[in-house]
């Protein structure tokens, strides 16, 4: 398989450390709102390069962690008048459940950042022996002038960015915070330099050097997390023993935008994950966004998503009589998706598939990318159909219109007969 790599800005073949085992950290939510359709282009794209990690033989231990202390928990607890653990608790709930109605369930194990407190207090100490992190008043700071890697992933030069906090306490504006000392509500811990609580990036280091070691084979996550969230974390994990890369294969997922603009929870542009699936189904959802590559960014129309039910609906009508294996069309799939998990070009073989009647290829492949490509039974089908029918007989117009837009949005055309 070759993979895209941030860190080398070219498509390498894609080499484990461990020749049977693959070690993949995807940057988890920060878990304080419910969770929209631009998450659910990331982790669709993780799910789908697990799956089909795993197909192929490997095994994947994927790890992701939860954020559930940051500012925006913080604030948002205090907001609502409640606790920033009832918070992060409710919203962590949701967003497994989300990913569950999405089929995202590829991921072997979550760490919360809260109960990983003694692995971070550790790490931070240990870069304080190293020399590379010293104390102030307002907490602890990695020192980046430390670090000669730094700004090698996003490709930046280090002196001349702008760090997001401005803080007199720091010995430089780049330098980042390991902890912060200060009482935090319920969310505050003791540590060897006063209470508080872990910064941002060390949750992640803490968590992957647990679970992983020093060096692992794949750290995944949205495009906007490369600076400053992911250059910090190699310069922590790096800088504990020189371990060098402590990740060869950054992948990073593209924008999903509405109207040019990343959907995100701060511009308000955003459809959460549950009120979509009121209108299309899962299928159809991992379809359109599979039909787009992961690094590319993805417009969320709409017209887009019907598209993408049509084309869907497409492959079930033509799937029917099996005739057996097609190689060249199995061939072409795997193909593009040991192509840098080219999924637009696996779901183009997924339609020839379709056309050439491999039943057996939709089936096991429908697995990889989360979507059945076969028509449902059609028991559930007639009674709706029926309900309809009924429904329109007694004029109740409104209701069956309802169900016909949702069959529809689900990939199923249905054709009424004239009253
Ligand atoms: P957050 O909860 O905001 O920390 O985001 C969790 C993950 O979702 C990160 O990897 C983000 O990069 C990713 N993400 C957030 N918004 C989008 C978007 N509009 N398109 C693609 N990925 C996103």
């Amino acid at each position: 398989m070759e993979l895209y790599s941030t860190l080398s800005r070219s498509v390498e073949p894609f080499v484990t450390l461990n020749p049977d085992r693959v070690s993949l950290f995807v940057c988890g939510p920060t878990v304080y709102d419910y969770s929209h359709l631009g998450h659910a282009r990331t982790y669709v794209a993780f799910d789908v390069l697990v799956k089909y990690l795993r197909w192929t033989g490997k095994e994947v231990f994927y790890l992701q962690n939860i954020t559930d202390v940051d500012d925006k928990i913080i604030n948002r607890a205090k907001e609502e008048g409640v606790s920033q653990n009832a918070l992060s608790r409710k919203f962590e709930n949701e967003y497994l459940r989300d990913m569950q109605s999405l089929g995202i369930n590829a991921v072997s194990y979550y760490a919360r950042a809260t109960t990983h407190i003694p692995e971070i207090i550790d790490q931070v100490e240990r870069l304080i022996a190293r020399g590379v992190a010293y104390v102030s008043e307002t907490g602890v700071y990695f020192n980046v002038d430390t670090f000669e890697r730094n700004g090698e992933l996003s490709g930046q030069d280090g002196t001349k960015r702008v760090s997001r906090v401005s803080d007199t306490s720091k010995n430089n504006p780049l330098d980042f915070v390991l902890w912060k000392i200060g009482e935090y509500g319920e969310y505050t811990w003791d540590s060897p330099w006063g209470r508080g609580r872990p910064g941002w990036h060390i949750e992640d280091t803490a968590i992957s050097e647990k679970y992983f070691g020093q060096q692992y084979d794949i750290h995944g996550g949205g495009l906007d997390l490369i600076f400053p969230h992911h250059e910090a974390e190699i310069a922590q994990m790096e800088s504990l023993e020189g371990k060098h890369p402590m990740v060869k294969y950054w992948l990073h997922t593209g924008f999903l935008t509405v109207k040019g603009e990343k959907m995100s929870k701060s511009l308000g542009n955003f459809i959460t994950i549950r009120d979509a699936l009121r209108t299309w189904n899962k299928d159809v959802l991992r379809y359109f966004i599979l039909l787009s590559h992961y690094r590319s960014p993805l417009q969320a129309t709409d017209e887009g998503i019907a598209n993408a039910a049509k084309a869907l609906e497409h492959i079930r009508a033509v799937a029917k009589k099996d005739t057996g294996v097609n190689r060249e069309g199995r061939k072409a799939f795997t193909d593009a998706m040991e192509s840098d998990l080219n999924t637009p070009m696996a779901l183009a073989a997924i339609q020839a598939l379709a056309t050439s009647g491999d039943i057996g290829a939709l089936k096991e492949f429908g697995e990889i990318l989360g979507i059945n490509f076969l028509r449902e039974t059609s028991a559930p089908l007639s009674v709706l159909q029926d309900i309809r029918a009924e429904l329109r007989a007694r004029k109740q117009f409104d209701v069956a219109d309802l169900i016909r837009e949702r069959m529809v949005a689900a990939g199923i055309n249905i054709t009424d007969a004239p009253l």
